[in-house]
């Protein structure tokens, strides 16, 4: 299995395998830069062996899923010191994977024997929520570990980052609008949005609020009515929302939405949402949308609220809430430099993000050792 070639692995301090055989733990943590602060990013816990099952006899089954955990986690990792690069942040990147299924696996005990893990790291890690991994689980860890973040209560716990990351959606789309449309208010513009879940909610609010139109979908019907129940909305089918003809198509529920399927469809102007990892394959689907007159908001720059939210904690920090909103709002100020570089060098919005984001964290580099040699 390459893992130095593999273009994820690029420039990763470090990666640790972690197991303990008492609770069933298997885990990795990448490291991918802590030039800017420590490595943040959330631990997912995932069942990756459970895809091939059907097709392959187990134990291929299991080493296919291995792979998969590798690279899903450095993907993951690196995109955390692109994000928190861009949005300003006292923060390097990091990510975890804890193999297999939460709900069989996620033990008090086990989520202890992450939290030594993390420990071991001396600090150039902190862990956060992510897919498969809930408050009660990183609670545990934090029993065995000081280097997690986005806790509940005490003195710098900073909670759900989600109504942070749906005001920088808010701001992103406002930036987009503004930049591909020339208008200063999202009054008459129509923003469908796929997912109504924690940050999909809060966005729908602000874009009322604002007085845009509403195209919303979830695959939760419960989630759709908690939206109507607030206000009007039109709803269409899961499998349509990227196709609505609308100003705006805001992804808010899975990755991989822009794909070579979903393209053809997209009758927005704007691609602009929180999910992570839009992008089916980096620098393809951003250039195809640049070619068709589509401005794409880059995932990651567009949804750092949330870790915007938590970088106070990683300090120790109390929250201040006007600073947080302030560092927030600048998301929209980011995404016009990216947008206008796009339009000035004809190069996709992805791929200019990527390069801003690698020379923030070039620069850091070459000042930490500058420091180091005086
Ligand atoms: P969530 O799980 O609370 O909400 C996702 C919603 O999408 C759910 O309501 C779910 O039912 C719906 N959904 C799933 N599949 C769907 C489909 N095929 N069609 C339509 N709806 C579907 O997640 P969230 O916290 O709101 O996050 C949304 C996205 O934003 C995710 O990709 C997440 O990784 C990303 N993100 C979230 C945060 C945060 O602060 N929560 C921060 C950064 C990025």
């Amino acid at each position: 299995m390459p893992v130095f070639d593999s273009r994820s692995f690029k420039n990763h301090e470090q990666v640790v395998f972690c197991s303990d055989e008492a609770s069933g733990l298997k885990a990795i943590i990448a490291v991918h830069s802590t030039a800017l602060g420590p490595a943040t990013g959330g631990t997912r816990f995932w069942d990756y062996a459970a895809n091939h099952r059907r097709s392959a006899p187990i134990d291929v089954a299991e080493t296919r899923g291995e792979q998969d955990a590798v690279y899903d986690v450095l993907r993951l990792s690196r995109g955390m010191s692109f994000k928190n690069a861009m949005a300003g942040l006292r923060l390097g990147g990091g990510k975890s994977v804890i193999i297999g299924n939460p709900k069989e696996l996620g033990t008090p005990e086990l989520m202890r024997a992450f939290g030594r893990m993390i420990n071991r790291l001396g600090g150039s890690y902190y862990a956060a929520e992510d897919v498969g991994t809930s408050p009660d689980m990183l609670a545990a860890a934090a029993e065995t570990t000081n280097f997690v973040c986005g806790l509940e209560g005490g003195d710098f716990g900073t909670g759900d980052p989600s109504p942070h990351t749906a005001l920088g959606v808010y701001t992103g789309i406002k930036a987009a609008v503004k930049h591909r449309l020339g208008k200063d208010s999202l009054n008459g513009v129509t923003v469908a949005v796929q997912g109504l879940g924690h940050v999909g909610q809060y966005l729908v609010d602000h874009l009322r609020g604002d007085g845009a139109k509403i195209v919303v979908t979830d695959i939760v019907d419960a989630n759709i009515q908690a939206v109507l129940a607030k206000g009007d909305a039109e709803v269409v089918a899961p499998d349509a929302i990227h196709a609505v003809d609308c100003d705006v198509f805001a992804p808010c529920a899975l990755g991989g939405v822009l794909n070579p399927k979903s393209l053809g469809d997209i009758k927005a102007t704007i691609v602009a949402g929180a999910s992570n990892n839009q992008l089916e394959t980096e620098g393809r689907e951003d250039e195809e949308l640049r070619k068709r007159g589509i401005l794409y908001a880059p995932d990651y720059v567009i949804n750092a609220g949330g870790i915007i939210s938590v970088e106070s904690e990683v300090y120790k920090e109390k929250p201040n809430a006007a600073e947080r909103e302030a560092k927030v709002l600048r998301i929209g100020d980011t995404l016009t430099k990216i947008f206008n570089a796009s339009d000035k060098e004809g190069r996709p919005t992805g791929v200019i993000a990527n390069e801003m984001a690698e020379d923030i964290i070039r620069r850091a580099n070459e000042a930490k050792l500058a420091a180091a040699a005086e």
